[in-house]
């Protein structure tokens, strides 16, 4: 029987990179009935609505997406379609892994990056509700709840144990917002009591941004809220080559929706530039979700490869290659083996 998964190939690029990841999954052998759902900003605008019916149905469904990114306008138009589904569905967990990959050169080639954001996906500012008070007064509410942070917070220490992680880090800003972030970290903090073989440790947001930078090596487990998360993935994705190679899941008790933490980037959609690797990689992960470990492991593998050989990469990390270039150079070496 094939897995039934949703794919939403989105906008952007999202549609180029989405084709790769499924021509890369289609050579693993895995069969997967691909129940393709269109998402992009142009359906929201029309239909007025940010989370058409169509793609919760599906997802409700198949109880598993693909996603390529879907583009958010900025400051106004309709709410992210990204926060939505996540908070819809309850997809409370945002892992995203971060290493280097081999042959890739970066600033950071000579240090051993491997570390793995988990941050809450469905409050703190992202909660969308804004008001203006008074004209020119603004207020965003942050809102963090014990039950938001428990479950982020015992899924960070859990994956941490099963995968032989040694160290959490809880990153927040609890010198300031004594409340909202001194939550989150009281909740971390007992759920760390339950973990005594895992080390657990604190960073304020602003230091461990420098901390990262400077050096990155010494982090595992990264856990946080969901804005900080953003921040800092983005940051993390600069030290191992871009944005262009890490991937994403997003997990919850019924649910669980992959993407990469790039967004639609229209700077270079429909150019064939666009580097697949981190949907690939998401890919990969949601292989493992649905425990095809050796299928994922053999893409992964393929992936490294072709780093390693470093002579079909996408402009974005220093080659020439097309995105179709650099997926059939996956393809070959899965269909090689
Ligand atoms: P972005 O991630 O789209 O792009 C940032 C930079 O990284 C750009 O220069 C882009 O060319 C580059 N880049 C991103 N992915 C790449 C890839 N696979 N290969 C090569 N280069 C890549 O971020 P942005 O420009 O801030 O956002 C663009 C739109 O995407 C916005 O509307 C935003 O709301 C949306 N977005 C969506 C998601 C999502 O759907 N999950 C996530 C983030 C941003």
């Amino acid at each position: 029987m094939p897995h039934q998964v949703t794919l939403i190939p989105g906008d952007g690029i999202g549609p180029e990179v989405t084709d790769a990841a499924v021509r890369a999954v289609a050579a693993t052998g895995v069969a997967i009935d691909w129940q393709r759902t269109e998402l992009t900003s142009d359906i929201i605008v029309a239909s007025h609505n940010e989370l058409p019916p169509h793609v919760i149905e599906s997802i409700e469904r198949t109880h598993l997406g693909l996603k390529g990114p879907v583009t958010t306008p900025i400051a106004g138009g309709y709410q992210s379609v990204n926060v939505a589904l996540r908070k819809r569905l309850e997809l409370f967990a945002n892992i995203r892994p971060v290493r280097n990959l081999p042959g890739l050169h970066t600033r950071y080639s000579d240090v051993k990056i491997d570390l793995v954001i988990f941050r809450e996906n469905t409050e703190d500012l992202y909660s969308g509700l804004e008001h203006e008070v008074v004209t020119d007064v603004v207020t965003s509410l942050k809102v963090i709840t014990r039950l938001a942070s428990f479950r982020i917070a015992r899924n960070a220490f859990a994956y941490a144990r099963t995968m032989g992680r040694k160290k959490v880090t809880a990153v927040h800003k609890a010198n300031i917002m004594k409340l909202g972030d001194g939550l989150f970290l009281k909740c971390c903090r007992e759920v760390a009591q339950e973990y005594p073989m895992i080390e657990y440790q604190e960073r304020i947001v602003d230091n461990a941004a420098m901390q990262l930078v400077m050096r990155p090596e010494q982090f595992d487990v990264m856990l946080m809220p969901n804005l900080y998360g953003d921040i800092i993935s983005d940051l993390a994705a600069g030290l191992v080559g871009g944005l262009g190679i890490v991937p994403g899941a997003n997990i919850g008790d019924r649910c669980a929706v992959f993407e990469a933490v790039h967004g639609s980037a229209p700077d270079i959609a429909g150019k064939g530039l666009a580097n697949p690797t981190a949907i690939m990689m998401s890919a990969a992960m949601m292989l493992d979700y649905l425990k095809e470990m050796e299928a994922a492991t053999r893409l992964r593998g393929a992936i490294e490869e072709v780093y390693k050989e470093k002579r079909r990469l996408t402009p974005d990390v220093g080659g020439a290659a097309s995105t179709t270039e650099f997926t059939d150079a996956v393809v070959e070496k899965l269909t090689a083996r």
